[in-house]
């Protein structure tokens, strides 16, 4: 019997354990920090060894192959010491495509991958068998052995897609690059590009791969790192014969002389890095030929996803909006981008070395109050206060929304869209967005 160890005893580790027992292997599961009780008493009930707060060498090195969560990053002792013993290391991707022969969708991208991972799905699941998975919902493996679906959306990041070996979708999607997460990237810019870029690395041409034709990052690394796969291009500005653009504000697809014309005025989604988004889901779905009609209304009907640009209340007409998920100052740029209304923003966290002055413009033009909500708030005082007539700062999120409420006049926007972590004030970005809420509700 194969000995499979898997590190990280969260979702993408337990799916993974069980698909791994029902293939036959040994599994160990091994977690540094406390594993939930839900994810216990699943690995209890279905007979399958563990630990956590801990890492015992003895069970992990005699492993045959070993499933590292994206979580844990390759510089760890226990990482290194796996790798010096041979033993290979892959995702949970890698593992569960093994098993399926489902067509699949991969998306992966600096920003953007769970709103377009959703809306494909919305699209998708009214004409196909289709799973969401990556990350998102439930993992990719534990779907794989319980759903068995024809068709697999999947949320990839570049940490999954570093341990990959011969995943190999049929479409790959890639939305943006912009610097992230470098930390885990010895903080070059050009390895992460190249980890974003793995999830075509298996493709052939019977395969197809979109990106954003726009993106210069993605442009110019095509051109000395080409791809094998079938070109699908999306753009908001130059035509495209073969994939999707925009053009009198219609989104005009074309696939094999077959195009699909939406308008935008209908889409759901606002802002333009949602037209983007929606180009990229409506090719993917015109490429697996969901009917027009089909891809039109999806599009229109589609509810969004939580924390991303959320329209949460009008109060006193005033909208109050949650981008919480703006975790770094590109997607801020397109939450600030799509305000049409003069806009009170609330802002900060833990800064990740932000550079702030692609917001500069916006700034200027839209934001007429600043109220800076994090534990050290000096950069942000530093490079906006001149351009505000309000800048404000404060450690809770109440008082945030309180002292917006008293700025923000009829017809005015209040924006949460912090361009940084959460972690310095609130537990994650989505404890970050529903004290937003709560605080709003309560107003
Ligand atoms: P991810 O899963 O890649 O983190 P999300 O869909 O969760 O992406 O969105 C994260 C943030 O980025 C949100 O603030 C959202 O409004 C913004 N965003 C969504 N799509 C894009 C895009 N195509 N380009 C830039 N920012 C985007």
């Amino acid at each position: 019997m194969k000995r499979l160890v898997i590190l990280g005893g969260g979702e993408s580790g337990v799916g993974t354990a069980l698909l791994g027992k029902a293939k036959g292997y040994e599994v160990f599961v091994s977690d540094k920090g406390k594993i939930k009780e839900t994810y216990k008493e699943v690995l209890i009930h279905n007979e399958i060894e563990f630990e956590d707060e801990q890492h015992s060498e003895s069970q992990i090195l005699n492993a045959d192959l070993v499933m590292k969560s994206p979580g844990i990053p390759d510089k760890v002792a226990l990482v290194i010491k796996i790798r010096a013993n041979q033993i290979p290391v892959v995702s949970e991707i890698e593992f569960a495509s093994k098993y399926t022969q489902a067509k699949l969708v991969g998306i992966t991208g600096s920003n953007g991958k769970t709103t377009t991972a959703s809306l494909m799905y919305h699209i998708l699941k009214q004409e196909l068998n289709v799973g969401l998975a990556g990350n998102i919902g439930d993992s990719f493996a534990k779907q794989v052995m319980e759903q068995a679906f024809q068709n697999y959306v999947l949320e990839i990041s570049s940490f999954q897609l570093d341990d990959i070996v011969d995943f190999k979708p049929k479409v790959a999607v890639l939305l943006n690059i912009t610097p992230d997460h470098l930390d885990r990237y010895d903080y070059d810019f050009e390895k992460y590009i190249a980890s974003k870029f793995r999830i075509a690395k298996n493709q052939t041409k019977d395969d197809y791969f979109i990106y954003d034709a726009d993106d210069e990052v993605i442009s110019s690394w095509l051109k000395t790192h080409p791809v094998q796969s079938q070109l699908l291009p999306f753009s908001l500005k130059n035509k495209i014969e073969n994939g999707a653009y925009l053009e009198h504000d219609h989104i005009k697809i074309t696939i094999d002389n077959n195009q699909i014309i939406m308008p935008t005025a209908n889409l759901a989604l606002e802002g333009k890095h949602n037209i983007k988004n929606a180009m990229a889901a409506s090719t993917v779905a015109h490429l697996l030929k969901i009917r027009k009609q089909t891809i039109r209304e999806s599009l229109e009907n589609f509810q969004g996803v939580e924390h991303r640009l959320e329209h949460v209340l009008k109060i006193n007409k005033v909208q109050y909006i949650n981008d919480s998920k703006a975790t770094n100052v590109n997607a801020t740029y397109y939450a600030l981008e799509s305000m049409d209304a003069p806009t009170v923003w609330i802002v900060g966290g833990e800064d990740k070395g932000n550079d702030y002055q692609e917001l500069f413009q916006f700034v200027n033009e839209k934001v007429k109050a600043i109220i800076c909500l994090g534990v050290d708030n000096e950069k942000l005082m530093k490079n906006f206060s001149s351009m505000v007539d309000v800048i404000v700062e404060t450690q809770f999120m109440s008082e945030a929304v309180k002292i917006a409420y008293k700025i923000a006049e009829a017809g005015d926007n209040v924006l949460l869209s912090p361009a940084c972590a959460s972690f310095d004030l609130f537990e994650n970005y989505e404890d970050r967005g529903r004290q937003f809420k709560n605080a709003v509700r309560n107003l």
